[in-house]
């Protein structure tokens, strides 16, 4: 046997390795598991990927996505769900690789222009309690796949905030803006931003914002989930694409993702 299955069947008995669909083990997506994955189908918004929906969807026409556009590879449902949850939260790293790779059969078959890749940042005091940025996992290993520039400290977040979760969109929005700063390494770059899941791609809206004031010629977001975003009335109470002053939910929130 050759010594990387030798190690391979070895590693397998230390840390079992299961499929993330139906739990058999040896791969984290078996063959059969493979051809059930929730991929994302049209029909669905070319800016935000929200699926159902004509282009642009109610909410692109209502608050344009500081974006060129979104791609997603799947539906945030099943197998895919429990990949997110494994990687963000149960340090399940080596699954960044296999999930890149199917992330990259989504780009490639988009078409669209890249030359340099890089993840939504995490904020310095969130990254050291999490120990590591599962976008930044991912962003790394497309890189490599698609043979682009990555460079994880072009794009810088400023405010460390709490999550998103629970808040309508308009919140969301106000969450995030203002926090992030692109680097002089995005001048003149068309640049693809890599994140797990995309909510209300207000995050990424943030982050394409911050690039394109540093000089990016162009802002895709690239996403491995597409969760159906909230109602545009949240939990906290607010109508729909109401106005909210910005100054009182800034400090209030924050965000982690979405
Ligand atoms: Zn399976
Ligand atoms: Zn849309």
């Amino acid at each position: 046997m050759p010594l990387k299955k030798l190690l391979d069947a070895a590693l397998n008995l230390i840390f079992p390795i299961n499929c993330l669909g139906c739990g058999s083990e040896g791969t984290y997506v078996c063959d059969r598991c493979l051809k059930e994955l929730p991929w994302l189908r049209p029909p669905c918004c070319s800016h935000c990927a929200a699926t159902q929906s004509a282009t642009p969807c109610r909410w692109c026409r209502h608050r344009p996505l500081a974006l060129d556009g979104i791609a997603a590879a799947f539906l945030l449902e099943g197998a895919i769900r429990e990949a997110v949850l494994q990687l963000k939260y149960h340090q399940v790293r080596g699954l960044a690789p296999v999930l890149a790779g199917l992330m990259e059969q989504a780009w490639q078959a988009k078409g669209l222009p890249a030359d340099l890749v890089l993840p939504v940042p995490l904020h310095p005091r969130r990254l050291r309690h999490r120990g590591y940025n599962q976008s930044a996992l991912l962003s790394r290993a497309l890189g490599r796949g698609l043979g682009l520039p990555y460079d994880e400290s072009a794009l810088v977040r400023t405010r460390d905030t709490s999550p998103q979760v629970g808040l309508s969109r308009d919140k969301r929005v106000l969450n995030v803006q203002d926090s992030f700063i692109g680097k002089e390494a995005v001048s003149g770059k068309a640049v693809l931003v890599v994140d797990d899941v995309a909510t209300t791609c207000s995050t990424l809206s943030a982050c394409a914002d911050a690039l394109r004031k540093s000089g990016a010629t162009t802002v895709w977001g690239l996403v491995l989930a597409r969760e159906a975003p909230p109602p545009a009335q949240g939990h906290d109470g607010t109508r729909p694409f109401r106005r909210t002053r910005r100054g009182q939910q800034a400090t209030r929130f924050g965000d982690t993702s979405g």
